[in-house]
């Protein structure tokens, strides 16, 4: 069974030992970075010796493992986290008293590993940390980006870009594997050979090759005996330089197949939920992609190379979203062009490991590559994509419908036109055995909306995995004071077994319960308002309510529907100061993508606002926006403990599944929102009493659309709306220059309002008025912050990975 665990003066030692001797550091108090360094050193040292152990055990029982391939992690900081799971958290509060300092200031050294945008590469870390919890083998592929999502600062409310710089000076928690780097060949041109028996065969002559070197961050389970790998691939140049180049004199010529290399792995592109197209972003995908499967293959060679037999019934690769789909190509490619596999087998096996994950039903973020441009860049993946494409047509769309050749043009993986182009998810639910989507409604949508030709194909391959969040971040270490109170009340293992927070239920209506709870919550307010200040320089009380909206800014995401709430409430305030309604400071935090034009400007309106309304003694403190910069993973960990309030109002149908609902709802805050994604899950969990939905239902949107929605109705008849619209056009907010604001109104009325903010607005406004008034009764609230804590047991990502064990990837656990 487990190890004895470190002790403070084991961890003590250590420290000092990696002060001194690592760091060369000379017990300078100042000097936190080298403490949080030398501390971060001396756990990685259990790490590192756990993850020996683990694998060597992996690799003795021959367990099947999961491949989880994604684009993205959103990681975060790591240091207080892989403290909890390993279970040493307060041995290292002790050891650093020894030295006169505080864990919770070195934890805030860290940088943030943002190699993500938003909620998928935040539910691929959390799967990461549930996948060792439970001791199954896993190992995460990534790209190891020198720089991750770019840092947001505001200039005079417009927001500014600048490079994340996370491992300028090295990160402590990861390990180069020079041993492990690939050859990733690309470009150049097939060549077409007649064998002796009259076959063609296809070889590819590529143009460059770069080679791919491993970076692995290890994953730390929770209380389990597993540490597994995230292994993420840096590109280089094969030959560091020219020397041929450099002996002729030409020295910048000499560096650059090199920095062509590096280029490939730079930089995180900064799109959420949009596909902008771009060479080196597929490059990258295939480069991270071509990697991976070459390590995957690498890991099952024996003394007599590969058993195929047993790599299909060992390894499953998962797809999250179509980023990695040509992992599939490159997968089927090698089995043919370097083991010889014929067609039929190898196509076989790659049906048989991979699966899919699908994100999204927005049209912009379905990914799509240009024919030419694989044509250039992978002309062998290209002939084999096309190869199953016919295979694909000719055999199982023309068995089901025959001759139906509009069939064809739809389901096809090439959509032709003016420019022909690779549906990447056709491809994937063509290949993968299962295809899953986030959340009931999302998952019921993909099967009606987005691939009812593929759902009557094959009726059992479209399922559904409703997402979760870890509850070891995002409740245990994150909010310390919360969960203290819970441990005293719940005997079991509650970051285990999230369910056991339903035992809870029977204490929402104890008073002294309901005390402690909220005085907890008071407390989360008062640091969060100090944050506040020291960010932004507002001031806000803690005894208003604290209504929060954390998110990458997107419209479907509707931070402007907020907005036009706090312009009416503004409004309504100026008429009437002594207007009922608790004080309320409305929260944000939310990157824009640096080419969305429009998402900046309502970050820009935001701040605007928030200049005037806060500044403002009309209205007593009754009301204050805040945007806070920077909005990450660290900056998620101290506002959701101080939420009372969680905005998730998309518009029904476009969010996917969402994940911040979870985290806000498990942290007690209560949800106002629309009926999409895993809202509706939260509502069936909470109940109708405890959650506060508005709007549109999925159906309703479709209708109106349907019927021709036409925005200037909802405007010219709704006059709070009239109002606040056109003052958006007046110079209110930005004297001296009028329509600087005009952006949003112009979308919401010439733009048609895609997304449907002002149909969905009174609604809105009428929900935040009930949860007004239910704020003003405490025992009521306090009641309703209780139980959306005790109710978020389905949103263990424990759950998820045990849906997506069940159902696609038939592991069983390795656990000591
Ligand atoms: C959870 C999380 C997200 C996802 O939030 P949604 O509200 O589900 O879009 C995005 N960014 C960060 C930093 C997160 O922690």
């Amino acid at each position: 069974m487990a190890k004895p665990k470190l002790t403070p003066a084991e961890l003590t030692k250590r420290i000092e030992h990696h002060l001194q001797f690592t760091l060369g550091e000379v017990a300078d108090k100042e000097n936190k970075q080298a403490y949080w360094r030398a501390t971060c050193l001396a756990i990685n040292e259990a790490v590192i010796s756990k993850l020996q152990t683990t694998r060597a055990r992996q690799q003795e029982k021959q367990v099947k493992s999961v491949n989880y391939l994604s684009l993205e992690y959103l990681m975060g900081r790591m240091l207080s986290n892989n403290l909890h799971n390993l279970g040493v958290f307060e041995a290292a509060e002790k050891a650093l008293k020894n030295f006169d300092m505080e864990l919770s200031d070195l934890c805030e050294q860290g940088a943030d590993l943002a190699l993500g945008n938003g909620g998928l590469g935040r539910l691929a870390a959390c799967f990461l940390d549930s996948l060792a919890t439970l001791d199954y083998a896993a190992t995460g592929y990534g790209v190891h980006y020198q720089h991750g999502l770019f840092k947001q600062s505001f200039d005079q409310g417009r927001q500014i870009e600048e490079p994340d710089l996370w491992r300028e000076f090295g990160s402590p928690w990861e390990v180069c594997r020079p041993e492990a780097a690939q050859l990733i060949p690309l470009y150049g041109h097939v060549e077409h050979q007649t064998q002796a028996d009259g076959s063609v065969k296809s070889i590819w002559h590529p143009s460059v090759t770069f080679k791919g070197v491993p970076w692995d961050v290890p994953i730390v389970g929770y209380n389990s005996d597993t540490v597994n790998v995230l292994r993420l691939w840096e590109s280089r140049a094969v030959d560091a330089f020219n020397w041929d180049l450099f002996n002729n004199g030409d020295y910048l010529q000499a560096h650059k197949t090199n920095v062509q290399a590096e280029t490939v792995s730079k930089v995180l592109y900064p799109n959420d939920e949009h596909d902008a197209g771009k060479e080196l972003r597929f490059i990258q995908q295939y480069f991270f992609c071509a990697c991976s499967i070459k390590d995957i293959i690498a890991r099952h060679q024996g003394l007599n190379g590969v058993d195929w037999a047993a790599f299909a019934n060992d390894t499953a690769i998962q797809l999250n979203d179509t980023h990695p789909t040509i992992a599939i190509v490159e997968l089927q490619r090698t089995l043919i062009d370097d083991y010889g596999m014929n067609w039929n087998d190898a196509w076989a096996l790659c049906r048989k490991v991979f699966a899919y994950t699908n994100h999204t039903l927005l049209p912009e973020a379905l990914e799509k590559w240009s024919v030419k441009l694989f044509e250039r860049v992978l002309p062998r993946h290209l002939e084999i994509l096309y190869h199953i494409n016919e295979e694909f047509l000719n055999n199982e769309v023309n068995a089901k419908w025959p001759h139906d050749f509009q069939m064809r043009a739809k389901l096809s993986i090439i959509e032709e036109g003016a420019e022909r182009m690779v549906r990447m998810a056709h491809l994937c639910v063509v290949t993968a055995h299962k295809v899953n989507g986030v959340a009931e409604i999302h998952s019921k949508l993909v099967k009606s909306d987005l691939f009812p030709e593929f759902d009557a194909l094959w009726p059992e391959k479209l399922t559904n995995v409703t997402n979760g969040i870890t509850p070891r971040r995002w409740l245990k270490a994150c909010n310390p004071e919360l969960s203290k109170l819970i441990s005293k009340h719940v005997k079991k293992d509650w970051a285990k077994d999230l369910d056991s927070l339903k035992s809870l239920e029977k204490l929402a209506d104890d008073a002294k319960f309901q005390k402690e709870f909220m005085a907890i919550k008071r407390n989360n307010k008062v640091k969060l308002a100090e944050e506040i200040e020291s960010l932004t320089g507002v001031k806000v009380s803690p005894d208003a309510i604290f209504d929060i909206q954390i998110k990458r800014l997107h419209e479907y995401k509707r931070q402007h529907l907020n907005f036009l709430h706090i312009l009416a409430l503004y409004h309504r305030l100026l008429e009437n100061p002594d207007m009922e309604m608790h004080p309320r400071v409305f929260i944000f935090g939310a990157k824009a993508a640096p080419g969305y034009h429009l998402a900046k400007e309502i970050i820009f309106a935001i701040n605007k606002v928030a200049d005037k309304v806060n500044n403002d003694v009309r209205i007593k403190d009754k009301l204050k926006v805040v945007f806070l910069p920077n909005y990450r993973v660290s900056l998620a960990e101290k506002i959701i403990p101080a939420a009372d309030v969680s905005e998730q109002i998309s518009t029904a149908g476009k969010e996917a599944s969402g994940t911040g609902n979870m985290k806000l709802a498990l942290n007690g805050a209560v949800t106002i929102g629309t009926l999409d994604g895993a809202n509706i899950e939260i509502a069936e969990e909470v109940g109708d009493d405890n959650i506060f939905i508005f709007g549109n239902t999925v159906d309703q949107v479709k209708a109106i659309k349907a019927s021709g929605y036409n925005p200037y109705d909802f405007y010219e008849t709704n006059k709070e709306l009239t109002k606040i619209l056109d003052w958006l056009d007046s110079d209110f907010f930005t004297p001296g220059q009028p329509y600087e604001l005009s952006a949003i109104k112009h979308s919401l009325l010439d733009g048609g309002d895609p997304y449907l903010v002002l149909a969905d607005f009174q609604s809105y406004s009428d929900a935040h008025h009930a949860l007004d008034v239910a704020y003003r009764e405490p025992a009521r609230w306090a009641k309703m912050a209780i139980l959306n804590t005790a109710l978020m047991g389905k949103f263990n990502s424990d759950r998820s990975i045990q849906d997506y064990v069940n159902n696609i990837w038939q592991l069983t656990p390795c656990a000591e």
